[in-house]
């Protein structure tokens, strides 16, 4: 006989691991007890030490789907205690203040059988969940985490669903939101004057759908607006009503087979489709068309993730737009009457229901690439898992940006990214920001010791920080946008020292007072440089040129030489240009990809951000192999010769599909050559690739490449979003270095 003192780290609670730990113990004849930790389980067992062994070794790969385990430790004496039986002891509060919070997941298996089943009790229940699957972070309060500090703590257990959860040997054992059509919430049904309408809620919802009316849905981290996917004058009136002219909308089909009928699917797709995360994939549509969901050739599609979505699609309907409810770039609305009020002329019908919404969580959206997920939002499915460093970083905080806001907390070597919060660019985003700064804060015990947030003066995640910081008296460390977006990438992919990072993306506020954005940035966690950039183009009209990109093509084509009269406006551009009004300069690589794009007649006003981009994207013609001239002074990337030569493609005239992949050619070819300087000047051969721009996926699947073939070591996004949602984690680990390694004082950042 042997002891074994046993510690398991990560995500352990509210997954059903204490009785697949009970049922171990018993089939290995263990004795001993379990108790929740701050950062996972502990466990004492005594048996046989081979079977104690086995117990162990076999932890991991037999636990239940939800449960992360990040670390088993274990030691052996001989110092037997004599346990009798296996016991599970209840933990202090305290004890559960730090324990990891799993993210919501989606129905599992065994409860979509039983929602099947005529003759199961929750035959057709809504709300049918277990320790396996259901709603989590976006019921809960606080913790610890039970039943009393969730949204369901309006619903006391009925006597049946309360033996299911004391009864170790059901699937519903300690499943803190488990509930029956006895004892939970139900689902209920409004006509588009809020009227309750009599009879099924599901059906009456069902029927308007299919005859072409837009219903909105109360799911998981937030309300949607559902309609039919097949029939482009209900998406047309979605857009009207909703004000979205050409956004592409987000797809949900009934099932892998239907969204196959619409995308190409590889197996890796399929599988990051089919998780139990259930994010929003962007697919590559199979043939042209579907241009009412999505203007360029992928679509955003995710498959059911709750009870009712698989009750809404019964056996009739293959996809549904899905598209978050929202009016004006505000967050995603989650309140029963909020959505009354404000959905009033959009929706025309409610399908909602009486549990409450506690946290907002949006679908997340990535694409795949290497056969993982590569985020463009990380947010349901996802959030409040940590990203886990090798470094014990104290409780910090990290403010995001001001696009695709986000904030990050430290503890220990933890660091918790928020979920999808919006663009910082109104109150209510940003008392939702303010208010998931302190949801977290009080979910994970974090009080932060310091603070990081963005150079830019004016975002309004600058002046949280600036008056927190103040407030608190706590130090203040304000980092350049893409030295942030540098330092994430390396801290997503793990590693430290110096590297040369490709930063692009839109803007951000450079140190000379510039907007900033095509960039070659060496350096690491605690200092960088600037290497190289590309030739500063003039925004005329500021902000505005951002929108009206034919404004950038107008000062590319001049600036190169070009005629600008086609134009429109170019005499007022040429003006304002000469008198020099409101023309700040930016090396975005965004305003390069709007230029071109406006040039060579893609789109010249966009009605949503990268607009211009992604459509230059979706043209390019695959198999070109060519480029334009490319040319380099100092680092520099100066575009004008090859504006000069798609000005002449024009005229000849070269196809839009074959000028959008000979410019992107071009920027990738710039780009290895600028890193070749730079690893000869410096020496160094690590490449991270971030920004916003390496969501173009031309880019990411060729860059990349190019420079492995070129010798280098290339890094790209893993864990959190390339754009400016996965800026904090960089900025976390920029303060850690500053504030806690080296002890710098601030000012010489
Ligand atoms: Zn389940
Ligand atoms: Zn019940």
């Amino acid at each position: 006989m042997e002891h074994a003192d046993i510690k398991v780290h990560g995500i352990v609670q509210g997954v059903g691991f204490r009785p697949f730990i009970h049922k171990q113990v018993r089939f290995l004849k263990l004795t001993g007890f379990i108790k929740n930790t701050s950062s996972g389980v502990e466990l004492e067992l005594e048996g046989e030490k081979n079977d104690l062994q086995e117990f162990i070794n076999t932890l991991p790969e037999r636990a239940p789907k939800l449960a992360v385990i990040e670390k088993v430790e274990y030691s052996f004496s001989d110092k037997l205690k004599n346990f009798k039986g296996f016991e599970i002891k209840q933990s202090k509060t305290e004890a559960f203040r730090n324990t990891l919070i799993s993210p919501d997941i989606c129905i599992c298996e065994d409860c979509l059988r039983e929602l099947k089943d005529p003759f199961d009790r929750r035959y057709r229940y809504p709300f049918i969940n277990c320790t396996n699957c259901g709603p989590r972070f976006t019921i809960i309060k606080d913790v610890p985490y039970d039943r009393a500090k969730t949204s369901m703590s309006a619903f006391p257990m009925c006597d049946a669903c309360d033996r299911e959860y004391h009864d170790i040997e059901n699937r519903r054992y300690h499943a803190q939101p488990d509930c029956c059509p006895d004892c939970g919430p139900y689902v209920f049904f409004m006509d588009a004057e809020g009227r309750e309408v009599p009879g099924d809620a599901i059906e009456n919802a069902r029927k308007l759908i299919k005859n072409g009316f837009i219903v909105a849905v109360k799911g998981l981290g937030g309300i949607h607006l559902a309609c039919r996917a097949d029939t482009p004058e209900t998406a047309l009136g979605l857009r009207h009503r909703k004000q979205r002219d050409e956004k592409p909308f987000a797809l949900m089909c009934r099932d892998t087979e239907s969204a196959e009928k619409i995308c190409d699917i590889s197996d890796d797709e399929r599988r990051i489709l089919e998780s139990p995360q259930r994010p929003i994939v962007l697919l590559r549509k199979k043939e042209k068309g579907l241009w009412h969901i999505s203007e360029n050739n992928s679509v955003g599609v995710m498959l059911p993730y709750t009870p009712l979505h698989y009750l809404l699609f019964g056996e009739d309907i293959e996809a549904l737009i899905m598209t978050s409810a929202n009016i004006s770039d505000t967050p995603i609305m989650y309140d029963n009457i909020q959505a009354l009020e404000q959905l009033r002329g959009i929706a025309d019908g409610f399908l909602l229901h009486n549990r409450d919404i506690q946290t907002r969580c949006d679908d997340s959206l990535c694409r795949v690439y290497e056969g993982r997920e590569y985020f463009i939002r990380r947010s349901r499915g996802y959030v409040p898992f940590p990203i886990k460093r090798e470094i014990n970083m104290g409780m910090l905080l990290a403010c995001g940006a001001e696009q695709k806001a986000s904030f990050s907390l430290s503890k220990d070597d933890y660091v918790f990214p928020c979920q999808h919060i919006g663009d910082l660019k109104n109150l209510e985003t940003l008392s939702l920001y303010e208010a998931q700064i302190s949801h977290f804060e009080r979910l994970f015990d974090i009080a932060p010791r310091a603070i990081a947030c963005d150079l830019h003066p004016d975002y309004m995640s600058s002046e949280y920080a600036e008056k927190r910081a103040k407030a608190e008296k706590i130090p203040l460390l304000k980092i350049q946008h893409h030295h942030a977006h540098m330092a994430s990438c390396m801290a997503d992919n793990s590693i430290s020292g110096d590297v040369i990072g490709i930063i692009w993306d839109g803007t951000g506020l450079g140190t000379d007072g510039t907007s900033w954005g095509g960039e070659f940035l060496t350096g690491g966690f605690e200092s960088f440089e600037r290497a190289g950039h590309i030739r500063p183009i003039k925004l005329i009209g500021g902000d505005k040129a951002a929108e009206e990109i034919s404004r950038t093509a107008f000062y590319m084509l001049k600036d190169s030489g070009c005629d600008t009269e086609s134009i429109e406006n170019s005499e007022l551009y040429s003006r304002m240009l000469e008198a020099d009004i409101n023309c700040p300069v930016s090396t975005g690589m965004g305003r390069l990809f709007d230029g071109v794009a406006s040039i060579i007649g893609i789109k010249s006003t966009c009605s949503y951000e990268g607009q211009g981009a992604i459509l230059l994207e979706a043209a390019a013609a695959e198999g070109i192999a060519v480029t334009y001239t490319v040319s380099i002074k100092d680092k520099v990337f100066d575009w004008r010769n090859m504006v000069r030569e798609i000005y002449s493609d024009l005229q000849h005239p070269a196809g839009k599909d074959v000028i959008s992949a000979k410019f992107m050619n071009t920027i990738i070819h710039m780009a290895v050559l600028i890193c070749r300087d730079i690893r000869e000047e410096k020496g160094l051969n690590r490449v991270c690739l971030s920004g916003g721009t390496f969501q173009n996926m031309y880019i990411l699947r060729r860059l990349p490449k190019a420079l492995k073939e070129s010798g280098f070591e290339v890094y790209t996004h893993r864990r959190v979003s390339c754009n400016d949602e996965g800026l904090s984690l960089g900025q976390i680990a920029i303060l850690n270095e500053v504030y806690n390694v080296s002890g710098n004082s601030f000012k010489t950042y």
